[in-house]
């Protein structure tokens, strides 16, 4: 599965609201939405609209982006109250890490005790 401009991936049909989700947050460089298979009682993702694959494809122009999806990965914890019990982000990349959607994109879980390492 590839990510080309506009996404190709079922994370493009949700950027181009092809196909629904539960938004939580939306500006001009991405947005957040409910995962539809929770891990944990709250497991949202942050996506950029740019259809960059995985974290290993994006350049050093990305950087600015980047950064953006984490600022917003913070906003979104506060929001849904993760500020106050802890929570966890994940970036899977690639074969090993089981990335299943070839656009890249943040995990926000919590509202659950998490163990560490995550196996
Ligand atoms: P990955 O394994 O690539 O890091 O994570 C992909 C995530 O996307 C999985 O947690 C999976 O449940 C979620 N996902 C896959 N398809 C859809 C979908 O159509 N809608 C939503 N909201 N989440 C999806």
């Amino acid at each position: 599965q590839s990510a080309s401009p506009g996404g190709d991936t079922i994370f493009g049909k949700i950027l181009r609201k092809e196909i629904p989700a539960k938004f939580v947050y939306e500006d001009d460089q991405c947005v957040a939405f409910h995962d539809v298979n929770p891990q944990a009682p709250t497991h949202i993702l942050v996506i950029p609209r740019k259809a960059i694959p995985q974290l290993s494809k994006s350049g050093d122009d990305d950087e600015q982006l980047l950064g953006h999806l984490l600022v917003v990965a913070r906003k979104v914890a506060a929001q849904q109250g993760l500020d106050q019990t802890g929570f966890r982000l994940v970036v899977n990349d690639g074969k090993n890490a089981a990335q299943s959607v070839y656009h890249l994109h943040i995990h926000i879980l919590g509202g659950r005790q998490m163990q560490w390492p995550p196996g």
